[in-house]
C-alpha cells in the first residue's frame, strides 16, 4: 500500500473555492496509485470564525490559565470542524471519507495541555479505513492523553501530526500545502521578490522553522528526518513543484546563504555586575530563570555584564523576579532576531563582516550577534527588521 500523507493549512481550507482545490489534490493522489491519508488544520486565519485564534478569543485570560484543559478542548474543536466540512466536500465528489479526532488517529499524547508530547501513533483505525478504499481525513494539532483528555501539540502542529502519521504509516511521502510556492529564501510578506527554495535539506529548513519561519514546524521536520521520509511543501492554489525536503539537500548550489528568517517579540537585557555587586543573586540569575521556566537565548556572558534576550511574553513574569530579588538590569524593548542561514557558510571567511557591513550602511545599529556553523544571528530593533532583511537578502543577492 502506497501512503502518501497530504496535510492541508488553514488558508488552504478556509473556502469552498480552495476546499475544491483540496478535493483535486486528493482525487489525483488518487488516481497516481496513493492512498492519501489527509490532515487538516483550523479553517482560516485569525478573526474568520473557526480559526484557533478566533476561538480562544471566545474566553478570558484568566480562565485560561487556570483551565487549561479547557483550552485544549476549545482549540481542538477548529480542526474538528474542518475534517467533517472536508469530509462533506469529498462526499460531494463522490470520494468516500471518514473524518477523525486526532485521539481516533491514534495519536497518544502526555498531558502537558497546549504543548503535549506524543507517547505512540496507534494507526489501526486509520488503517482499516485505508483498507476499506476510503480515505481518513485527520484533525490535525490534537491527540488524546493516556488519561483521555483532549490535548494539542503547540501552535501549527498540524504540521507535526502529518509527520506522525507518515512515520507510524511509513508513508512513501509528507506533503505540506499551505499558501505559498514552498519554502522561500525569505518569508515572501516581507521580501517581495524572495525566491523559491527548490530542494533543501531537513538540517538547513529545521533550521528556518526552529528560527522562525512559520511555513513549517520544526518538529515535523525531526520526525520526517528520523523516519528519512521526504517532505514536499507545495502551494494548494496551483501545480508549482514546490520545494523537496530530504537529507541531501541541493548540492548545486555555490550560494553560502541559503535563506534569512527571524524571530520578532524579543527583549534585550543587560544585567550590570558593578550595579549588582552586593547582591548574591546576581549569580544564580540563570539558575533561578530557568528554575521559572523563563527561557533564554542569544547569552553572552562577560566579566563585567551579562546579555541575553527573552520572549515579549514573558517579560512581565521575568519583571516580577528581578524585581523582587533587588537585580538591576536595563532592556531594549522589541527586538527581532534575525537569522541568516546557510551550511555552506561553514568555514568561509568574511560572511560576519558582509552583515556587519550591510546594515551599518543601511544605517542599522547591531544590538548583538552570535553564530554557529550553520546560522549568523543579529539582534536589531524591531522597528528595523524590514529593512533589514531585505539588505541582506539583497547583498547575498538570493533573489533569482
Ligand atoms: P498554514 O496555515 O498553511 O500552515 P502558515 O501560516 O503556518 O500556513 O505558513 C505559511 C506562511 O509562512 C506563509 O504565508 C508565509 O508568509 C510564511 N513564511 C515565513 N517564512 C517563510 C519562508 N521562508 N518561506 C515561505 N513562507 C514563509
Ligand atoms: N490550528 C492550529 C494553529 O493555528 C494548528 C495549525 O494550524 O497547524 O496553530
Ligand atoms: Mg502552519
Amino acid at each position: 500500500m502506497k501512503i502518501l500523507i497530504q496535510k492541508f493549512g488553514g488558508t488552504s481550507v478556509s473556502t469552498h473555492e480552495k476546499r475544491l482545490n483540496v478535493v483535486q489534490k486528493i482525487a489525483n493522489a488518487k488516481k497516481l496509485g496513493y492512498y492519501p491519508v489527509v490532515v487538516v488544520s483550523a479553517m482560516g486565519r485569525k478573526g474568520q470564525p473557526y480559526s484557533t485564534d478566533t476561538l480562544l478569543s471566545l474566553i478570558t485570560e484568566d480562565f485560561k490559565d487556570k483551565n487549561l484543559l479547557a483550552v485544549d478542548l476549545l482549540m481542538s474543536c477548529g480542526e474538528v470542524i474542518s475534517c467533517i466540512v472536508m469530509s462533506n466536500e469529498l462526499n460531494n465528489q463522490n470520494i468516500a471519507s471518514v473524518p477523525l479526532t486526532g485521539g481516533q488517529a491514534g495519536i497518544i499524547t502526555d498531558d502537558n495541555y497546549s504543548n503535549a508530547s506524543v507517547i505512540s501513533t496507534e494507526c489501526d483505525n486509520i488503517i482499516r479505513i485505508l483498507k476499506e478504499d476510503k480515505v481518513p481525513i485527520v484533525a490535525g494539532f490534537q491527540g488524546i492523553s493516556e488519561k483521555g483528555f483532549i490535548t494539542t501539540l503547540g501552535r501549527g502542529g498540524s504540521d507535526v501530526t502529518a509527520a506522525l502519521l507518515g512515520a507510524a504509516l511509513k508513508a512513501e511521502e509528507i506533503e505540506i500545502y499551505t499558501d505559498v510556492d514552498g519554502i522561500m529564501t525569505a518569508d515572501p510578506r516581507i521580501v517581495s521578490n524572495a525566491s523559491l527554495i527548490k530542494e533543501i535539506s531537513y538540517n538547513e529548513v529545521f533550521q528556518f522553522a526552529d528560527q522562525g519561519a512559520k511555513v513549517i514546524h520544526p518538529r515535523a521536520v525531526e520526525i520526517a528526518m528520523r523516519a528519512n521520509i521526504p517532505l514536499v511543501i507545495k502551494n494548494t492554489m496551483n501545480n508549482c513543484n514546490g520545494t523537496i525536503i530530504n537529507s541531501a539537500g541541493d548540492q548545486n548550489s555555490d550560494n553560502v546563504i541559503t535563506g534569512i528568517t527571524h524571530m520578532s517579540d524579543r527583549v534585550q537585557i543587560t544585567v550590570e555586575h558593578d550595579l549588582n555587586k552586593n547582591n548574591s543573586y546576581y549569580y544564580e540569575l540563570f539558575d533561578i530563570l530557568a528554575k521559572n521556566l523563563i527561557s533564554i537565548d542569544l547569552i553572552n556572558v562577560f566579566p563585567k555584564e551579562k546579555i541575553f534576550t527573552i520572549d515579549k511574553k514573558d517579560f512581565n513574569k521575568f519583571n516580577k523576579i528581578i524585581n523582587n530579588l533587588k537585580i538591576n538590569y536595563s532592556k531594549v524593548d522589541s527586538c527581532s532576531k534575525i537569522a541568516i542561514i546557510g551550511s555552506r557558510m561553514r568555514g568561509i571567511p568574511g560572511v560576519m563582516a558582509k552583515i556587519l557591513k550591510t546594515l551599518t550602511k543601511e544605517g542599522i545599529e547591531v544590538l548583538q550577534t552570535a553564530d554557529s556553523h550553520t546560522t549568523i544571528w543579529c539582534l536589531v530593533e524591531d522597528k528595523n527588521t524590514q529593512k533589514s532583511i531585505n539588505a541582506l537578502h539583497r547583498e547575498f543577492c538570493l533573489s533569482k
